[in-house]
C-alpha cells in the first residue's frame, strides 16, 4: 500500500516524499480513508504509531479540497493537546504536511503571553493546535470564535483526563458547532473516555493497532544517575566494561553533539554525530556508515533522528535526557525490536530530574537506578516515580524559615503546561477527576 492509492493530493504526497514516508503506517492506513470519507473516529494509539499523520494528512486535504475561506478570528479545525511540548510536536508536524498547500497553522498554549497569540488570530487560521486552558481563555476574550469549525481533534485525550482537563473539554464542547468531525485518540480507553467519546462522537469508526515504539519488555530500560560534568567519562567507561559494539546515542542540543563527537574521536574511539546544522547528504552518509557498522557510535539529536529509518539496535544511550517526554519513546523504540533484545540506558544528571519524573509518567513506570561505582554523582538526582512526584529529601537544616518550606513535592515545571492546568490545583500531579460527560442526551449531528 501506497499513500497515494490512500487517496492523498499530489502536494501531501511530495511533502511525504521530502520527509521519506514511504509506508503508511497500520493507523494512517486505516484512518486516512475514513476521515476523508468524513467519519468520526476513536482511535487506540500511542505515539511512535504515526497517528499524528493519520489525522493530519486527511484533515489538510479535506481543508484544502471543501469549505469557505477562513473568516477573521476563526479557525476551520481544532487540534487539542494535554502539554504544550506535544502542541508545539504536533504543529511542527502538520506545518511539513502543510508545506504546499495554501493552508495556514498556528499554536497556542499557556505560560506565554497570551498577547501575540491574540495578534496571529485576527486574519483567522485554517488549522489551530491548542491546549485546553489557553483555548478557553481566546474564546472568553473573542479572540476565537468557532461558528466555523469542522474538524475537532482531541490528541492524547487520556492524558488530558489524567491532567485534569475534564472540566475544561466539558466546557470547550458547550462552543463547539454541532455539526463537525470529531476524531478522538486515545492510548487507553478507560470508562472516561467512553463517556466523553460517547458524548462527543457520533456513530465513530473504531480503530485499535498496536504501538510500535511502546517500551517493549524486550528493551531494558535502566538510569544512570551521574554529575552533568562526568557524562562523558562515564559514557566510555560504560562503553568499554560493557564491550558496546554499535550504539545510537541522543544528546539534547547540536553542540552537546558536537563536543561528545570530538571527545571520543579524540580518544581515537570511531564516532560520528548527526544534526540538524548538517546537510541532509552528510547526514545520510553518517547513517549509511554506522548502519554498515564502519561508525561505531552515532551522536544524534532527536530532531535529526526523527523519520530516520534505522534498523533494529542493539543498544541506545540517552546520553541527556529528550527535552519532550514523548521523545523518550522514539527513542528507545529503535531497539528491541521484532521481538529481538534491546538496552536503554540515560544518564542522568540532578538538572534532568524533572524530565525524568515526565517521561515515568508518561510510560506508566519507575525506571531501575543503578549507581556505577566511582561515579556517584556529588548533586544528588532526587527520587522519582510513575505519578510524576519527585521527592526531594528534606536538606539539613540551615536557618530557620519563616516562610513557604514544606512539601517534598514538586510541579513538573516547563514539563506540563501550568498555564492550562485548573488553578485549584496546587501542583501537577495527575489527577483523575469524575468525567461530566455522563449526563445529558447525545447529541446528534
Ligand atoms: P507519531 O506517532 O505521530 O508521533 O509519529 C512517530 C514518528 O514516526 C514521527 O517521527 C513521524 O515523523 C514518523 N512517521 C509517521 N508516519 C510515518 C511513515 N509512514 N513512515 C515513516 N515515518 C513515519
Amino acid at each position: 500500500m501506497t499513500f497515494a492509492t490512500l487517496g492523498l493530493i499530489e502536494p501531501l504526497l511530495r511533502a511525504l516524499e521530502t520527509l521519506g514516508y514511504q509506508t503508511p503506517t497500520p493507523v494512517q492506513a486505516r484512518a486516512i480513508p475514513a476521515v476523508l470519507a468524513g467519519r468520526d473516529l476513536m482511535a487506540a494509539a500511542q505515539t511512535g504509531t504515526g497517528k499524528t499523520a493519520g489525522f493530519a494528512l486527511p484533515l489538510l486535504q479535506l481543508l484544502t479540497m471543501e469549505g469557505p475561506k477562513v473568516a477573521a478570528n476563526s479557525a476551520r479545525a481544532l487540534i487539542l493537546c494535554p502539554t504544550r511540548e506535544l502542541a508545539e510536536q504536533v504543529h511542527a508536524s502538520v506545518a511539513e504536511y502543510a508545506q504546499h498547500l495554501p493552508l495556514t497553522t498556528y499554536a497556542v498554549y499557556g505560560g506565554v503571553s497570551i498577547n501575540p497569540q491574540m495578534m496571529k488570530l485576527r486574519k483567522g487560521v485554517d488549522i489551530l493546535v491548542a491546549t485546553p486552558g489557553r483555548l478557553i481563555d481566546l474564546f472568553r476574550q473573542n479572540a476565537l470564535k468557532l461558528n466555523q469549525l469542522q474538524t475537532l481533534v482531541l490528541d492524547e485525550a487520556d492524558r488530558m483526563l489524567d491532567l485534569g482537563f475534564s472540566e475544561e473539554l466539558a466546557n470547550i464542547y458547550r462552543m463547539l458547532p454541532k455539526k463537525r468531525q470529531t476524531l478522538l485518540f486515545s492510548a487507553t480507553f478507560s470508562d472516561e473516555i467512553r463517556s466523553l467519546a460517547g458524548q462527543m462522537l457520533n456513530d465513530p469508526l473504531s480503530i485499535e493497532v498496536s504501538p510500535r515504539n511502546v517500551a517493549a519488555n524486550t528493551v531494558k530500560q535502566w538510569v544512570v544517575p551521574v554529575d552533568k560534568k562526568r557524562k562523558a567519562e562515564l559514557f566510555v567507561h560504560l562503553m568499554r566494561k560493557g564491550r558496546w559494539k554499535q550504539v545510537l546515542v541522543f544528546a539534547k542540543t547540536r553542540n552537546g553533539v558536537d563536543a561528545l563527537v570530538d571527545k571520543l574521536q579524540g580518544l581515537g574511539i570511531n564516532a560520528d554525530g548527526i544534526h540538524g546544522d548538517k546537510p541532509q547528504a552528510t547526514r545520510q552518509r553518517a547513517l549509511d556508515r554506522f548502519k554498515s557498522s564502519e561508525v561505531q557510535i552515532l551522536v544524534a539529536t532527536d530532531v535529526a533522528a526523527r523519520g530516520l529509518d534505522i534498523e533494529d539496535l542493539p543498544m541506545v544511550v540517552n546520553f541527556d535526557l529528550p527535552i519532550v517526554a514523548e521523545d523518550y519513546i522514539h527513542r528507545i523504540g529503535r531497539t528491541g525490536r521484532a521481538g529481538n533484545t534491546g538496552e536503554a540506558i540515560s544518564l542522568v544528571c540532578a538538572d534532568e530530574v524533572n524530565m525524568l519524573s515526565a517521561i515515568e509518567m508518561l510510560t506508566r513506570q519507575t525506571l531501575t537506578r543503578k549507581m556505577e561505582p566511582d561515579f556517584e554523582p556529588e548533586h544528588r538526582v532526587p527520587d522519582t516515580d510513575a505519578s510524576g512526584q519527585v521527592v526531594k529529601k528534606p536538606k539539613k537544616p540551615k536557618k530557620p524559615k519563616t516562610s513557604g518550606g514544606g512539601g517534598g513535592k514538586r510541579n513538573l515545571g516547563k514539563w506540563v503546561d501550568s498555564g492550562d492546568v485548573a488553578p485549584a490545583e496546587p501542583s501537577i500531579k495527575p489527577v483523575r477527576k469524575v468525567p461530566v460527560f455522563n449526563t445529558g442526551p447525545r447529541k446528534k449531528k
